[in-house]
C-alpha cells in the first residue's frame, strides 16, 4: 500500500518536471517587427515599451531558444535558435535572410566589418556578413 502511493508520487513528480520545461525548453524568441528588439519569452511578451511605435512591440515568434546561432543579412539580428527561425517578419523589409553562424561555445568572435559578437565553439561562418562580402572574424573578450 505504501509503496504504491509512493510511487503514485513519483510519477506525478515526473509529470509535473516534464511539463514545467527543463531549462531552455519553452522558452521561444521573439522579435518586435517594429523596433527588432529580441527577447526570450515562454509567451508573447507585453506590448509596452517600443521604441519605433508608441503603440508598443509587434511581436513575432521566432521558433524556440536552442545552441545554434543564426544571423539575418537584414536587420543584423543574431539569434540562439534550435533550428532556423522563422522568415516571416524582418523589421528591416519583407522576410529575414538567416545565415547560419555556428554552435554556440564559450569564445567570442566578433566581425570587423558589422561589429557583431557571438559565442561560439569554432570560427563562425564568415558568409553573409550585413556590411558586405564576407565577415571578418577575430577572437575578441
Ligand atoms: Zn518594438
Ligand atoms: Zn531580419
Ligand atoms: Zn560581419
Amino acid at each position: 500500500m505504501k509503496k504504491s502511493l509512493w510511487v503514485a508520487v513519483l510519477l506525478l513528480a515526473g509529470v509535473l518536471f516534464s511539463a514545467s520545461g527543463v531549462g531552455n525548453a519553452g522558452l521561444k524568441n521573439y522579435q518586435c517587427r517594429k523596433c527588432a528588439l529580441l527577447v526570450r519569452s515562454e509567451n508573447v511578451p507585453p506590448a509596452m515599451g517600443c521604441r519605433a511605435d508608441e503603440g508598443g512591440h509587434l511581436w513575432q515568434e521566432l521558433g524556440p531558444v536552442g545552441a545554434m546561432n543564426y544571423q539575418c543579412m537584414k536587420c543584423r539580428v543574431n539569434v540562439e535558435s534550435r533550428w532556423e527561425p522563422n522568415v516571416q517578419g524582418c523589421p528591416a523589409s519583407g522576410n529575414h535572410q538567416w545565415n547560419r553562424l555556428g554552435k554556440i561555445g564559450p569564445v567570442n568572435h566578433q566581425c570587423r566589418k558589422c561589429g557583431l559578437t557571438v559565442r561560439t565553439e569554432e570560427t563562425p561562418n564568415p558568409i553573409g556578413c550585413p556590411n558586405g562580402g564576407n565577415h571578418q572574424w577575430y577572437k575578441s573578450k
